[in-house]
């Protein structure tokens, strides 16, 4: 059995802080491996060694950090099934799934190569009197990273990519769930050139998290998880001064107007609300059809297809979707399932019952479809993170509008239609970060940036894209004059550029 230490300095080390926890495979239940839960002491080594390798690779021109990752970047391409394969197992969703995971988080590497073009600050020659000012970008020194568990490949290199080639240096603290691909991806950066202790992995729970939140050498923090976490992190680590964006979680919309063609609407509604069994930040857990007659249509083609699913093992290369990550998220999920019968919802279609033949013990659960469900319920108001979808019927297009905006998450929502004023103005005013216009999961290409809006993001800055450069260094103007003898005498009021 695997067992996670942490890996500092450029090493795997084993954890002297006496605690670990289980790292189940959720296709059949068992423990394949445990996971070290660190300690400040084991947070206090890494911040040592990122502290003191950090100033010689900001040092480092942009182009050589560029060149790490470029062959970082085949590293990942050679271990690419490996990888996909480990993910797999320790999180539980499929194989073309996984490697989807590990393809979004090689995207926002390639845009870090761009880093010699996107760290260039800006020049203006003769601002006053023999007088230029200029920009510059300078990396923070140590960052930090807190990642959940569903996208595991994903979201670590989201992180750490750019704050690294900003010249940086990094704590990644993944989740506790799934560690395996992200101590994969550090011994990758490693073996790509990076030196050592400029990505380090710290393993643990709130008793890391918190030693991060409150360590006077990291700068700035980076969270992605629940929105309550999120919250908590953004306030203890703004009220001890740091750099601080947090993403949380969802509940994201689908609205179908009455001309959407319907047979494509189905099938982007069934991938983007059961595709990784629901547990996707920007999984679609809404589903909004206008008017009666289209609800029913949509209905009518819907709960076949749910009925019809096919849930499977990660290493079934057939199955639309795996179990679920732990026994306890199953049993979240069921209850929420029970909380919404109970509400008065429909349940069209039930898949609690499901069990996978041959893999009892597995945390698996079939799709489950509601109804009639309204804006007053539990399971409308708050995050499932299952599979399970819920159809709230609008009467017309202002309330298809209201019903996202005024949802207190505002991660992403995408609208289906054919027609491109109502798109338009959907898209003006819903009150959401990201939209789809006939795109059911829109996260942004990597050359963009990702950030919801409201309980589902807390910061002023994304993350990736240009917003993550602006988020890993800091701004310096220097106002210079040249030559510097320029004799003006002695000047007591204010300077202005007369
Ligand atoms: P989580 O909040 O349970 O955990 C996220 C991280 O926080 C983990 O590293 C975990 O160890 C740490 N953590 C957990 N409890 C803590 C505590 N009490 N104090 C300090 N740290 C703590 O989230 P999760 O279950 O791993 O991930 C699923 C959630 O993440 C969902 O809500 C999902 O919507 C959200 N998510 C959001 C985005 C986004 O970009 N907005 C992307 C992916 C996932």
């Amino acid at each position: 059995m695997d067992h996670y230490g942490h890996f500092i300095g450029g090493k795997n080390v084993k954890s002297t802080s006496g605690r670990e926890q289980d790292v189940f495979q959720p296709l059949d239940g068992t423990v394949r491996a445990k996971v070290a839960l660190g300690s400040k002491a084991e947070l206090d080594a890494a911040v040592a060694n990122a502290k003191a390798a950090q100033p010689a690779w900001a040092a480092t021109n942009p182009q050589r950090r560029a060149r790490i990752f470029m062959k970082f970047l085949e590293l990942v391409a050679r271990d690419n099934d490996a990888l996909a394969e480990l993910l797999a197992r320790e999180h539980g969703k499929t194989i073309p799934d996984a490697k989807g995971d590990i393809l979004r988080g090689v995207e926002v590497v390639e845009f870090a190569l761009g880093i010699p073009h996107l760290m260039k600050g800006e020049y203006t020659e003769g601002a006053g009197p023999g007088i230029d000012l200029y920009s510059i970008r300078q990396p923070l020194g140590v960052v930090a990273g807190i990642t959940p568990f569903n996208f595991p490949a994903m979201i670590p290199m989201w992180k750490f990519a750019p704050a690294i080639a900003c010249g940086n240096a990094f704590i990644l603290k993944p989740s506790e769930r799934d560690p395996g691909v992200p101590m994969k991806l550090a011994e990758l950066m490693l073996e790509a050139g990076l030196p050592a202790g400029i990505l380090n992995v710290v393993n643990g729970d709130k008793e890391v998290v918190d030693a991060i939140l409150d360590h006077e050498d990291i700068s700035a923090i980076g969270f992605v998880g629940s929105s309550s976490i999120a919250q908590y992190i953004y306030s203890r680590g703004c009220a001890n001064g740091k750099r601080v964006q947090c993403f949380g979680g969802a509940k994201n919309h689908m609205i179908i107007m009455p001309d959407a063609d319907l047979d494509q609407t189905v099938d982007a509604l069934i991938g983007a609300g059961y595709g990784a069994a629901g547990e996707r930040c920007m999984a679609v857990s809404v589903a909004v059809p206008v008017g009666q007659a289209t609800a029913d249509r949509l209905m009518e083609k819907l709960i076949p297809r749910v009925e019809n699913l096919k849930i499977g093992p990660s290493t079934d290369p057939a199955a639309d979707f795996g179990p679920l990550v732990t026994k306890a998220a199953l049993e979240r999920v069921k209850n929420y399932v029970e909380i919404g019968v109970k509400e008065g919802a429909k349940l069209a279609v039930d898949g609690r019952g499901f069990k996978m033949q041959g893999y009892e013990d597995g945390f698996y659960m079939g799709g489950c479809l509601f109804d009639n469900v309204t804006s007053d319920m539990r399971i409308y108001k708050e995050e499932i993170f299952g599979p399970v979808l819920s159809v709230v019927r609008a009467h017309d297009f202002e309330e298809a509008v209201r019903l996202p905006s005024e949802h207190e998450y505002g991660n992403g929502v995408a609208i289906f239609t054919r027609d491109g004023d109502a798109a338009r103005e959907f898209a003006a005013r819903v009150q959401v970060g990201m939209v789809g216009i006939n795109v059911p999961i829109p996260v942004p290409v990597s050359y963009y940036t990702f950030g919801g809006w409201k309980k589902s993001g807390f910061g002023d800055l994304n993350q990736y894209g240009p917003d993550s450069v602006r988020f890993y260094t800091k701004t310096k103007t220097v106002t210079s004059r040249w030559p510097s003898g320029v004799k003006e005498g002695a000047e007591f009021a204010m300077p202005t550029m007369k």
